[in-house]
């Protein structure tokens, strides 16, 4: 991974540090907590011992036969501290109550203990146990749910970041895409305002000064379109896309000449039909050929071919540039996105051309793919679905 990349996640993994710092710190604390009930609760079973031995005095002093006392003293065990009972000393810790203290030493009674029957300390640590459990579940469901929260606050904070930057580099890119064809037609229309030019060259600078409002149109054009949005009805006409793309090369013929690319078209499409909005698809077909002729080293050939396969029209441009970089072709068709070779702002671009030809495509069905040949240059194709024969006849 690039080391910008792992600098520019480092919030994230902050968070995502803090995230499992608060979950062990909660934790932490519970169970800490958990243990604190458990001792507590163990004191105060062990205080109920001396409290029932002084419970078991009156019955002491009041029952002289040892058999009757037994009785007695079974009976507020039973009515009244279950969770206690009565062994000999022998079996007894050093924990215990023990009843000699009240007796005389020949007293049957004398050698008894009275003590926490084991299976109520078992239950309290069961209890504690189970309590300590759900402590570190909840706490699991706790960074499970700060994890994904995390993961998606940093994943919709970081697209905010893109799509500001994206703003911010389309506006700049807009504003120089505007602002450069009017800088050459003010100076352009200024020199010939001066009127001292020859008729030859005042009629080159006109055609220069046509090509400069053209290259307005065309990106204003592709603004506008793209405003429009999907809600924008298309106005589907059957057609025949060959002539789409011998208009659009047409208009596009003093542009690849300035640049000294040539522009070939060959395929078979000269009897397909399609539906298509003609404002739309030539649009997409304009950005796709402005981008094979800007991208193109001077003197290339970018090669048109239109061609059918099975159901389906399919147009390719192809030209001899430097092709899109592995990295970058999953993001050449998102809004506003320049790569490495679009950067340049002598080439000029907005970033929407392959955007608005995706979303044009999409609309009509078809689709646009980037051809991965690992050859030089890239190649762009169109696909479109054929009328079918019946309903090329209706169409006629
Ligand atoms: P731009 O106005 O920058 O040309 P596009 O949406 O038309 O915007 O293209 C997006 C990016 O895709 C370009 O910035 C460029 O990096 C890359 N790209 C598009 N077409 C080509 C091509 N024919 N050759 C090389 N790179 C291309």
């Amino acid at each position: 991974m690039h080391p910008w990349k792992r600098i520019r996640r480092l919030p994230f993994y902050l968070l995502v540090g803090f995230c499992f710092l608060l979950t062990a710190w909660w934790i932490y604390f519970q169970v800490r907590a958990s243990h604190q009930i458990e001792e507590s609760r163990l004191q105060a079973v062990q205080a109920h011992t001396h409290e029932a031995l002084v419970d078991f005095a009156p019955v002491i002093r009041r029952q002289t036969d040892p058999t009757e006392r037994r009785v007695g003293i079974d009976k507020i065990l039973v009515d009244e501290y279950p969770e206690l009972e009565l062994i000999s000393d022998a079996e007894a810790g050093s924990n215990e109550a023990r009843l000699a203290p009240f007796l005389s030493k020949e007293d049957p009674l004398h050698d008894l203990v009275v003590r926490v029957r084991p299976s109520t300390i078992e239950g309290i640590q069961k209890d504690a146990r189970s309590t300590r459990l759900m402590f570190f579940t909840e706490g699991g469901t706790f960074l499970i749910v700060l994890l994904v929260g995390a993961f998606l606050f940093y994943r919709s904070v970081s697209r905010e970041l893109a799509l500001h930057a994206q703003h911010e580099l389309f506006l700049r890119s807009a504003t120089h895409e505007l602002k450069t064809p009017l800088a050459a037609l003010k100076l352009g229309l200024q020199s010939l305002a001066q009127d001292r030019m020859d008729p030859e060259r005042s009629k080159g600078y006109l055609e220069l000064l046509e090509g400069q409002v053209d290259r307005l149109e065309f990106e204003i054009e592709n603004m506008l379109l793209i405003a429009e949005g999907r809600e924008k009805e298309l106005e589907m006409q059957p057609g025949n896309p060959a002539e789409d793309v011998t208009a659009v090369i047409d208009e596009f013929a003093a542009r690849a000449q300035a640049r000294e690319v040539e522009l070939e078209l060959s395929g078979e499409g000269h009897s397909l039909l399609v539906m298509r909005d003609p404002l739309t698809f030539r649009q997409t077909l304009r950005n796709l050929l402005d981008n094979a002729i800007k991208y193109s080293p001077l003197g290339e050939t970018v090669r048109i071919e239109i061609r059918k396969q099975g159901r389906q029209a399919t147009i390719s441009i192809k030209d001899a540039g430097p092709g899109v970089p592995h990295s970058e072709r999953e993001k050449i068709f998102d809004k506003f996105f320049r790569g490495q070779t679009g950067s340049s702002d002598a080439l000029g671009g907005t970033g929407l051309g392959l955007f608005f030809a995706a979303e044009t495509m999409q609309a009509h069905r078809g689709s646009i793919r980037l051809e991965h040949d690992d050859g030089p240059g890239s190649c762009f194709t169109l696909t479109l679905p054929l009328l079918d024969s019946a309903a090329s006849e209706e169409a006629r």
